[in-house]
């Protein structure tokens, strides 16, 4: 037997998305009837199995909030300095929580021109005035309209303050507020110390948003990725981030596995690792760090990315799943897996969760939403928004600028530059996707994301013809 013979005997059936689809099963229940339910990690439960991808043209705070509103949880890239990344993060924190815990106040010596200009850098309508930690009254964007930007704070505010204990339920908040006609609520202790704020726009939406993924306390989660080398960063973005992303292009490597093993000590949050593309991959990672809460699964297969191009190596995102599911099998783990990279549509969410998976992190699909952060362009009167794979020249361009001390790991890029489809904003696209990923579990016969990956059957494509050549439409 020659080489060729030998390593074609020994060599693995990698597939993909269109490789194979999901049979149709005896089915008892109706598509609405579907829950949703996964996870992200093992701490974070998510409603929708959709999260995002840490790419600077997909996930910021914005995509990050609209993302947990709707029941995923975004990740937000960290091609930017820590300072920002952590910005980010505070910022979903701060979006929606029950009672904001970081308030921003000023002191009665300040100008009202400069609570004024607070409020507007902050995007906030009002500022509590602290001396010494304490409470001493409350300046809002109606107090400081129309009054003398030159006078002190002091003489503007409203000193008897509506104020709430830090055991106040959502309800009794709510009712003070409507009871005192305030839009905000600062939360004392018995020393009439500030210990956080409520605004009544915050309790409001809670009710509206009902599906949307919560810490403990109310707050919108969101996770955010690191280098494994970077541990001053990831300290700091794991005192205000729910989990934590391993963020490489291959994770199965010496230096990664041993940077991240040290990494894990220094941080008490989830840390989903990734990324990886085989069963060894998993079996070496998981074993040789103490806790591993998440799997990013798949390398090579995403939108804006030409690794398998240039270099002809990769592990196509369902074959990559099937093989982490295999190792987990084997480890007798549960450990939820994100299948990420080429998912176009709600059925390739659907065909990866059969093979595994718990979610699908998505590139390509939220890129072209109104909250990703990448400019929009029209191009025949159709619309666009860019999209970058992280790997691309641009990308790896504006990392160097940003932080002296990078170094670029590879001498060649591994990503491109794109335009998708302008698609709308976050809620149509993700109602599109779960609509899409119901349906395709009705046919499957799964009432629930774990019957999917228990239940759902796949078959081979055998035989792909390329319709348009075989019956060309015709255009009039
Ligand atoms: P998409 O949903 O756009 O098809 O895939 C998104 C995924 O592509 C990301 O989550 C990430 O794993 C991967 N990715 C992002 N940038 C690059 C890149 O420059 N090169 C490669 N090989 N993969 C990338």
């Amino acid at each position: 037997m020659g080489i060729f013979e030998e390593k074609l005997e020994k060599a693995e059936t990698a597939f993909n998305f269109e490789d194979v689809i999901l049979l149709p099963g005896f089915s008892q229940i109706e598509p609405r009837e579907i829950d949703l339910k996964t996870s992200f990690s093992k701490n974070i439960p998510i409603n929708i199995p959709f999260v995002s991808s840490p790419m600077d043209t997909v996930t910021e705070s914005e995509m990050a909030i609209a993302l947990a509103r709707h029941g995923g949880i975004g990740v937000v890239h960290r091609n930017c300095t820590a300072e920002e990344e952590l910005e980010m993060v505070k910022a979903v924190k701060r979006a929606e929580s029950f009672i904001i815990r970081d308030v921003i106040t000023i002191n009665k010596e300040a100008t009202v021109g400069e609570a004024a200009e607070i409020m507007r850098r902050h995007k906030i309508s009002g500022l509590p005035v602290v001396e010494n930690n304490r409470l001493i009254g409350i300046i809002t964007g109606r107090d400081v309209r129309f009054t003398n930007p030159s006078i002190k704070v002091e003489e503007a505010m409203t000193r008897d303050v509506v104020v709430a204990s830090p055991s106040v339920t959502p309800e009794e908040a709510v009712e003070l507020m409507k009871r005192h006609r305030v839009e905000k609520l600062p939360v004392v202790d018995d020393n009439k110390r500030l210990v956080g704020l409520i605004t009544y726009k915050d309790v409001a939406l809670r009710g509206e948003y009902k599906e949307a993924t919560r810490d403990s306390e109310g707050r919108l989660r969101v996770a955010a990725a690191v280098s494994p080398f970077d541990v001053d960063r990831a300290r700091m973005l794991a005192k205000h981030a729910d989990a934590l992303v391993i963020d490489v292009a291959h994770f199965h490597n010496r230096n990664v596995i041993e940077a991240t093993r040290k990494l894990v000590k220094e941080v008490d949050v989830d840390i989903v690792v990734g990324s990886l593309g085989t069963k060894q991959g998993v079996l070496d990672s998981v074993s040789r760090i103490e806790s591993v809460s998440g799997l990013r699964i798949g390398i090579g297969s995403g939108s804006a990315c030409i690794t398998t191009e240039i270099t002809r190596a990769g592990a196509p995102t369902l074959f990559a799943v099937a093989q982490a599911a295999d190792a987990l099998e084997e480890l007798g783990l549960k450990i939820p897996v994100i299948a990420d990279g080429g998912v176009r549509n709600p059925g390739d969410v659907a065909l990866a969760i059969a093979l595994g998976a718990s979610c699908a992190m998505l590139g390509y699909v939220l890129a072209g939403c109104k909250e990703s952060p990448s400019p929009m362009t029209i191009i025949n009167g159709k619309y666009f928004k860019l999209h970058r794979g992280m790997g691309s020249q641009p990308a790896r361009q504006k990392r160097m600028a940003l932080d002296r001390y990078a170094t670029l790991a590879k001498e060649i890029p591994e990503g491109t530059e794109i335009w998708v489809p302008y698609r709308g904003d976050v809620a149509s696209v993700i109602s599109e996707f779960t609509a899409g990923i119901r349906a395709a579990m009705g046919y499957a016969g799964a009432s629930n994301i774990e019957e999917l990956k228990k239940k759902g059957r796949i078959a081979k494509i055998v035989s792909r013809r390329d319709r348009s050549q075989a019956s060309p439409s015709i255009i009039l």
